[in-house]
């Protein structure tokens, strides 16, 4: 059974309805939501449950704080079963995900031949570390294994990391749990994906320690 590996935790997907993930790592989970109707429906449940015990909560008992942050995410627009999955417009020849509007795109920058990535800037968080990333046909990405939380939703192309096949669609999650991996691009078609990493990666390979400063994430 590899679909667990192909979504959202439940944990990220509840710190995603609370308001807890960094806005460089909601932006991906909001462009997997966009596509993936069965984490839109565990979202609602989650919903479903926080309003019931705010329900619950006499009224005093809200925060001005917590009510600024309720506020706040509702004029952002990002309430999660607003997103939708229809490209809006396109990088390099790829169609980027609508939940990226608002997004700049940084420059592709090389770091081989056959892999290039670019910064992505979230809106009011352009410090957090979110990038493209476009990987060639054949190649395999250094080995890393993580600090802290890291979200990789596939947009285009496909991998594997041992564990599954990815596809379009699918998100991957990885945190310290996982074990040195080295992600590698199958099929004949380029891999475009969207990462966001909560802490800098830790690299082994050769490639990696040239991967890393070059990369800046
Ligand atoms: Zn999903």
């Amino acid at each position: 059974m590899t679909d667990a590996f192909r979504h959202p935790s439940d944990e990220t997907l509840q710190r995603y309805a609370s308001g807890g993930l960094r806005p460089g790592l909601a932006l991906v989970v909001r462009v997997h939501l966009g596509g993936c109707p069965s984490c839109r429906a565990a979202l609602r449940r989650f919903d479903a449950v926080g309003g019931a015990l705010l329900d619950e909560l006499p009224p005093a008992r809200i925060s001005p704080v917590l009510l600024e942050k309720i506020f706040a995410r509702i004029d952002s627009g990002e309430a999660p079963q607003e997103a939708r999955p229809a490209p809006v417009f396109t990088a390099d020849g790829f169609a980027l995900p609508a939940a990226m509007a608002g997004c700049r795109i940084g420059p592709w920058r090389f770091v081989h031949p056959k892999l290039r990535w670019a910064r992505v800037e979230v809106p009011g968080a352009e410090a957090d570390r979110v990038i493209l990333l476009k990987i060639a046909a054949g190649f395999a990405a250094p080995a890393h294994s993580h600090r802290g939380l890291e979200l990789t939703q596939v947009l285009a192309g496909g991998f594997t990391d041992g564990r599954a096949q990815y596809e379009p669609g699918d998100l991957i999650e990885a945190d310290e749990s996982l074990a040195d991996h080295e992600p590698r691009v199958t099929g004949d078609e380029d891999c475009l994906c969207l990462a966001a990493v909560e802490k800098p990666l830790r690299i082994h390979s050769l490639l990696g320690r040239l991967f890393q400063p070059l990369m800046g994430i």
